[in-house]
């Protein structure tokens, strides 16, 4: 007999998790289904443990900046220990997830879900559950590419477990994941080499910029190769050797780990889909506005497996959580708001952004006045001896609204928050000249940089 419930949701990261919730706080009986460990991946093998590494790794940044300034000590990084630490956050996530879903009343399954009908889920080819509502937040994984022995690969959550630093790393690919791990890696003592098919890395941020912190990550000692494509990865006595094609020559790189950083595509493979008459393409569930299937309405996706504008990121998970558990609860009339919405880079320095590029605001007819400044000699970077702070601020001169910001920098993580919410909230630049910050601090520059 299948058991039956108002709500099934599929994955319990931070859009399912956020759905199951809320829906279970609204009275409705509600069943979650993850085949990993409770939590998704943001708090166990994305976004925090990430940020343990980098934020550690910074300090060693820092502190190189300081010596002879005077910081006298070098400091370096104990990779096991500071794994260790990591694990203090990630590792208590999946219990104390499910205890809390648990504790709210949610029925929570552990294994692959897969549609055997339009409101039927089976568990791995066992249990069926109904219900009259299913919502798809199953994530997304590396895509598969086209590389041979890519069996070999390393992929992000095994970087972020390993036990000891490997001394040559090589990354497969240029996008945020890389180029992090790379700054974490490099930071730490590896030789490092990140091999991009493409001309521009880091596609989604401002090239101006990125070109910037593609020279402050050679600076560093990465290895960046541009217009190089890998083709296959063989192991050896001694690791392993990357053939790559550049200029239609073969070019060779050895390592002892190469690591998967080409980019992650909605996770739909195993939902049997048709099954449940939900369509998709490469990019994720087809949903409308509403991020409702547009082939069978009792189904919702949010996060990263729903093929919507927004980025693959935690902010927009959440933000689709809250407009699917609302469509469920009140109706079908909320869409999730993608306006400002900011993604950072956390290498060292930081590369941010918030709003539309420069091309964006130019294609849209805008007349635009783009404030484009190296604030490396500002006090803010000087008095920690760090040489590395642009920004390119993309302004309406008709509205005086923010339109984009992009930012390169030490506190750019930080900084770019103002932006966003400069530009969700609508303010002009003159109401971010109005207020009154503590000096000496990064955001007392903003008068100036606007
Ligand atoms: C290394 C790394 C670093 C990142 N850093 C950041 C960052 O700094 N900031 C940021 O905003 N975002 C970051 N992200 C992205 C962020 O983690 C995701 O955008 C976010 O977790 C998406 O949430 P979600 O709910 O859509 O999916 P997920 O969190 O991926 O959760 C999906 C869940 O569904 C489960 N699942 C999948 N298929 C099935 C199935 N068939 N049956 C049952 N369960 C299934 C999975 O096990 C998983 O638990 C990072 C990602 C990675 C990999």
């Amino acid at each position: 007999m299948s058991e039956k419930f108002d709500v099934i949701v599929i994955g319990t990261g931070p859009s399912g998790g956020a759905i199951a919730n809320k829906c279970r706080n609204d009275g409705l009986n509600v069943a979650v289904i993850d085949s990993r460990g409770y939590g998704g991946t943001c708090p166990i093998r994305g976004c925090i443990p990430k940020k343990v590494l980098t934020s550690a790794t910074e300090l060693i940044d820092q502190n190189m900046r300081m010596r002879h300034k005077g910081i006298d000590s070098k400091s370096g990084v104990n990779w096991k220990t500071l794994i260790d630490f990591k694990r203090t956050f990630t590792d208590p996530v999946p219990d104390a997830t499910e205890k809390g879903l648990k504790e709210s009343g949610i029925a929570t399954f552990h294994g692959q879900a897969a549609f055997v009908g339009a409101h039927e889920i089976q568990i791995n080819d066992g249990q069926i559950l109904k219900a009259e509502k299913i919502v798809i937040a199953t994530g997304a994984d590396p895509v598969s590419l086209p590389i041979e022995g890519k069996q070999y690969l390393t992929y992000s959550d095994e970087f972020l477990e390993m036990e000891s630093l490997p001394e040559r790393i090589i990354f497969v690919g240029g996008g945020y994941v890389s180029f992090e791990f790379a700054h974490i890696a490099a930071r730490a003592g590896s030789e490092v080499h990140i091999i991009q098919r493409g001309e521009s890395p880091l596609k989604a941020f401002d090239p101006d910029l990125v070109k910037r912190l593609v020279d402050k990550s050679e600076e560093i000692g990465i290895n960046v190769h541009l217009n190089t494509s890998v083709k296959a990865i063989e192991k050896s006595t001694q690791g392993f050797t990357v053939k790559a094609e550049k200029n239609k020559e073969t070019v060779t790189f050895a390592g002892d780990i190469v690591v998967h950083g080409g980019g992650r595509a909605p996770n739909v493979d195993r939902l049997n889909l048709e099954q449940g008459n939900v369509n998709y393409e490469k990019a994720g569930i087809t949903v409308n506005e509403c991020l409702q299937s547009v082939s069978n309405p009792d189904v919702y996706a949010a996060g990263d497996v729903a093929d919507t504008p927004g980025a693959p990121l935690t902010p927009v998970a959440q933000l689709e959580a809250e407009a699917v558990s609302n469509n469920i609860l009140k109706g079908n009339k909320h869409q999730a708001d993608y306006t400002g919405v900011p993604s950072v880079v956390f290498t060292t320095p930081k590369l941010a952004m918030a709003g539309m590029s420069e091309q964006q605001a130019e294609d849209a007819g805008y007349n635009t006045r783009v404030n484009n400044m190296d604030i490396a000699e500002w006090f803010t970077y000087k008095h920690t001896n760090d040489d590395t702070a642009a920004v390119k601020i993309i302004i309406d001169k008709d509205s005086d609204h923010i339109l984009g910001a992009h930012l390169l920098g030490g506190e750019a993580g930080e900084l770019i928050n103002y932006f966003a919410m400069a530009i969700q909230l609508n303010l002009t630049t003159a109401d971010l000249k109005k207020v009154t910050y503590v000096f000496p601090t990064a955001v007392s520059d903003i008068p100036s940089m606007l």
